[in-house]
């Protein structure tokens, strides 16, 4: 202020063109005004008492639908439609009977901590407190899902991104060990990347950017749960390990789930891993969804081989409740991730930094960038979600995400269970983490005398999951496994609870019994 002061004294400078004379228009204060209007039209929509969105599409369609305004309506005008039309035809994702998406509603503790980044740290760069959380909460997920500890972590938007990450460090890895510099220069190569029919299609699109091509991504046969066969691995990299065969071809990394998004099957790591040593190639785990299945002691010794891996994602907007946005890369050594990704120097910023990270010689937060998370990944401008995956777990710590996983967990169980002793229901396959396929299969299905044809049987799921979704009290995504079409509950959320699993075994129960019945 002073300084500002003395400024305007010395050197009275006048406005020359008319911009300068005009006030900035948009609101920059007036946030717990804003918060409070808002606030009880957020609680409201978490009571899911509202029509769905879709019902109401007429009249929210015909308000908001305009061609970009020359005038502004201001600050109340907009907290207004905000509240009458956009958030009242939110999503049905934090609805606690939504179990069709891995992707969840934010808890709100993640919704707070990131409105709190929006406002207080709109980047990951500087030395803030908040920085010093994205680097301290990487470590303790690390810790937490006990990955080995010279993993050092950076987040991203999401798994998709983590993979990309994962794969771009990968193929870093194993071009450097050719003598390629492939971010610099480029390859040749025809590339290979191992990973079984179950595995997340952003692996897919990875390879594509990256440059190796979908066709690059080699399918693996899988046992009849969907995990990957090491056998049958095994027979694929030695048949491509033929020096004939070899020439030109690149082995860039073989890449196990931890967690299947369609299924939940967490795929054989250890021996996996055993086989991806051996043969000297870069070994990925996709955790995205089931990393934090490793804190359920009834499905930890499944993660054994975990400690092999060279790169490891998981997606803390997923099971851990954090709001859609946060992702995150582990892997053993940040330079290999720095060749792969850094943008290079850039002029705008030449000088303005001294570059210490949090050392004694700092004296201002703007000293230096702080750890460099913009040369691992691919983004540049990113928000500070470190703060976020913090108070989560500061708030009910490793002990509350146990009790959460451990639940979401025994759900699926209960639904299996549930499955396996009514005559009009089929467990279609065993849950492994907090997904459960089931199938409604009639009075006399195939657990009776006379089963109903199995494409009627699929039909007929299909009919009940369309019902479900249009009752909006239980959601779940169905699953194609095998010839089945099964119905597949994923919990997650942390809003979901014990009642959801029985509640939607009911439904299907009844539902059933209702589209199957002579007309
Ligand atoms: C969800 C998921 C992804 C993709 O993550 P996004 O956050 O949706 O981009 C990747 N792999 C697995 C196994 C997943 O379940």
């Amino acid at each position: 202020m002073a300084k500002q002061k003395q400024n305007n004294e010395s050197t009275p400078l006048r406005a020359k063109d008319e911009g300068s004379l005009t006030p900035e228009p948009a609101e920059c204060g007036r946030l717990s005004e804003g918060l409070q209007a808002l606030a009880s039209q957020l609680e409201q929509y978490l009571t899911f008492e509202q029509q769905d969105a879709l019902a109401n599409r007429s009249e929210w369609q015909k308000a908001l639908q305009s061609s970009v305004p020359a005038q502004g309506i201001g600050f109340d005008k907009v907290i207004d439609e905000l509240a009458k039309y956009v958030i009242p035809n939110g999503s049905q994702i934090p609805n606690p009977g939504f179990t069709s998406f891995i992707t969840t509603g934010a808890s709100t503790m993640g919704t707070l901590t990131s409105l709190a980044c929006s406002v207080a740290s709109p980047q990951r760069v500087g030395l803030t407190a908040f920085t010093f959380l994205e680097e301290l909460s990487l470590q303790w997920l690390a810790s937490m899902f006990e990955l080995p500890a010279q993993m050092r972590g950076v987040y991203s938007s999401g798994g998709s991104v983590a993979n990309l990450v994962s794969l771009g460090v990968a193929r870093q890895s194993t071009f450097e060990a050719l003598g390629i510099d492939p971010a610099e220069e480029g390859f040749t190569q025809r590339c290979r990347i191992y990973a079984s029919d179950s595995s997340h299609r952003s692996i897919h699109r990875a390879a594509a950017i990256l440059g190796m091509g979908r066709n690059s991504v080699v399918s693996i046969r899988t046992d009849s749960m969907g995990r990957m066969s090491p056998d049958a691995l095994r027979k694929q990299l030695t048949l491509d390990s033929i020096p004939d065969s070899k020439q030109d071809l690149a082995q860039v990394a073989i890449i196990a789930n931890a967690g299947s998004t369609s299924t939940g099957v967490i795929d054989p790591l250890l021996e996996i891993g055993e086989i991806a040593r051996e043969f000297g190639i870069w070994f990925h785990v996709d955790g995205a969804y089931g990393l934090p299945g490793i804190l359920d002691p009834r499905v930890k010794p499944l993660y054994r081989g975990l400690e092999l891996a060279d790169s490891v994602i998981v997606d803390p907007h997923k099971w851990l409740g954090a709001p859609v946005g946060i992702g995150a890369t582990f892997v053993r050594d940040r330079e290999l991730m720095s060749r792969a990704f850094a943008q290079g120097a850039s002029d705008y910023f030449e000088g303005s930094f001294i570059n210490d990270q949090f050392s004694e010689t700092a004296q201002t937060s703007m000293d230096s960038l702080g750890v460099p998370y913009s040369d691992f990944s691919v983004e540049l401008s990113a928000p500070a979600r470190g703060a976020v995956v913090w108070a989560l777990l500061r708030e009910i710590g490793t002990e509350g995400m146990v009790e959460r996983v451990c639940r979401h967990n025994s759900m699926a169980r209960r639904i299996a269970e549930l499955a396996k002793a009514h005559p009009n229901l089929e467990l279609v396959q065993e849950p492994t983490l907090s997904i459960c396929c089931f199938r409604y299969v009639g009075a006399e299905g195939s657990k009776g005398a006379k089963g109903i044809k199995a494409s009627d049987l699929n039909e007929l799921n299909q009919r009940i999951h369309r019902r479900l979704i249009k009752n909006g009290r239980n959601m779940p995504s169905t699953a194609q496994i095998g010839e089945v079409l099964a119905i597949r509950p994923c919990f997650v959320g942390a809003r979901t609870t014990w009642q959801h699993a029985e509640d939607l075994v009911e439904e299907v129960i009844e539902l059933g019994a209702q589209l199957s019945a002579p007309q």
